[in-house]
């Protein structure tokens, strides 16, 4: 079965090349509001190649924004679990431009890899999955996949999805499914097959401190009336401890530790420490004791502080009392820290942080983004695992975590369904900066992975992906 679908996927590379040429021309940047026709132009193309692939079933649907599209490719065994795969047809803008080596909008091969703005995020991945399709089907010989298939391929996901949750409530019937596979991320090394098992949520918080209703005389007033910039120093201070633990009381509550053979899995996941110190041109690494710099950046949940400021900040001296101070603080979550729990908990932290005399006014910056995570001892997991180990030849993939999680929450809320990464992005693919570029034999082998994939969710069974 592995050579076959290798020797298919071979056979067959010069048709995704092709069409990523030609998709790759479309400018679909969800982000300017003057590329509007290209992005919906963009929707057409990706709706056209799933019915050149076979999907019977292939719509656009709009939204207030840019439109999603959708193609579904029902099984013909009536028992075949339900697969969605979510990934976005829409592309960063390419500034600054004159950064870029090669037209972003005219595909460039060069060596082992191609060049444009969206090969690898997200219209390559997309379009492996394409000839991943047609492998499975030449390869088992089946006329339906043995899968039922479900594209949901979004068209402003560049842009913070805006319309994404409230498409999502609205076609869920539509979508219904026993597992989901996103497509949007990537893998440690091209010798390292791996796959996100997690992604950090989000709370944003723009705390504001308003003492006297003036800037008073610090030596007519001074010592006598609540300071707002001293106020906001102490609550920034009281954050973390010594051994850097937030100390928001029950900020840790939800939190789950990670499984000793997660932790194993972790360790050995290739990571260069005084690269990381280099890259991020710090002079020292700092975080919460007892655990790695690996850890720290995926696993863990931190508060940070992004901005504080208050009071006079020209030249020389001011001898004030300030009448307002400001912190502006964001949290990152991990699983099974929710969003309301967590803006709750920091609420309380800062009133009772908030000195007599000052007003506080907290903004909270959008509801918040919950954590994802993909338990790897579940079925949905293994069955990525064999199909990624089938397409990279090797033994196990590592877990990763990413930073930034974007509409995968919402997707794992609204649809209850276990859920995983088959992502072939690397780290140097310079997505969303200049030079974007994807290596093609990542291309191949994500079609490769893919084809297995749909046969190994089709023998763990609808119940099985339940557990
Ligand atoms: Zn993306």
């Amino acid at each position: 079965m592995t050579n076959d679908v290798r020797s298919y996927v071979a056979d067959h590379s010069a048709d995704l090349l092709a069409d990523l040429d030609a998709w790759l021309r479309i400018p679909g940047i969800s982000a300017q509001p003057e590329r509007r026709d290209e992005v919906i132009r963009s929707a057409e193309w990706f709706a056209d190649a799933c019915r050149r692939t076979g999907f019977p079933v292939v719509e656009i649907w709009p939204t207030d924004g840019m439109p999603t599209v959708y193609a579904e490719w029902p099984s013909e065994d009536p028992d075949a679990p339900t697969v969605l795969v979510y990934g976005h047809h829409d592309v960063q803008p390419v500034d600054p431009i004159e950064l870029w080596h090669t037209d972003p909008f005219d595909p460039t091969v060069d060596g082992p890899v191609l060049r444009a703005r969206g090969a690898s995020d997200d219209k390559g991945q997309l379009l492996f999955h394409l000839l991943g399709v047609r492998a499975h089907l030449a390869t088992t010989g089946r006329t339906s996949p043995a899968v039922t298939l479900k594209f949901l391929i979004e068209g402003e996901e560049e842009s913070g999805s805006p319309h994404f949750e409230a498409l999502l409530a609205e076609r869920r019937d539509r979508l219904q499914c026993d597992v989901v596979v996103i497509t949007d991320t990537g893998m440690l090394a091209e010798d390292t097959p791996s796959a996100v098992t997690g992604m950090r949520g989000l709370v944003l918080a723009d705390v504001h401190f308003h003492g006297p209703d003036l800037d008073l005389h610090s030596g007519v007033f001074g010592g006598a009336v609540p300071n707002p910039a001293q106020a906001v120093a102490r609550l920034t201070a009281a954050l973390h401890d010594d051994n850097g633990r937030v100390q928001v009381p029950g900020f840790y509550d939800d939190v789950l530790e990670l499984s000793e053979q997660e932790r194993e899995l972790l360790t050995r996941v290739p990571f260069d420490e005084a690269r990381f110190l280099e890259t991020s041109k710090s002079r020292a690494l700092a975080g919460e004791a007892g655990y790695s710099t690996l850890e720290r950046i995926g696993i863990r949940p931190t508060a940070e502080v992004n901005g504080i400021g208050g009071g006079y900040q020209g030249a020389g001296s001011k001898t004030i009392i300030p009448s307002d101070a400001f912190v502006k603080l964001s949290f990152r979550l991990v699983a099974n820290q929710r969003p309301a729990a967590i803006r709750e908990a920091v609420h309380a932290f800062i009133e009772e942080h908030t000195p007599p005399g000052i007003e506080c006014t907290i903004n909270w910056e959008a509801a918040g983004v919950a954590p994802c995570l993909v338990p790897i001892d579940t079925q949905a997991y293994q069955a990525l695992s064999r199909a990624v180990c089938a397409a990279f030849d090797a033994d196990l993939i590592l877990p990763t975590w990413e930073g930034g999680s974007g509409p995968e929450a919402a997707i794992q809320q609204e649809l209850q369904a276990p859920m995983v990464f088959l992502g072939v992005g690397l780290p140097d693919d310079q997505i969303h900066a200049p030079n974007e570029k994807v290596t093609l034999s990542m291309l191949y082998k994500g079609a490769e992975a893919a084809a297995h994939l749909w046969r190994e969710f089709a023998e763990v069974g609808r119940e099985g992906l339940k557990s």
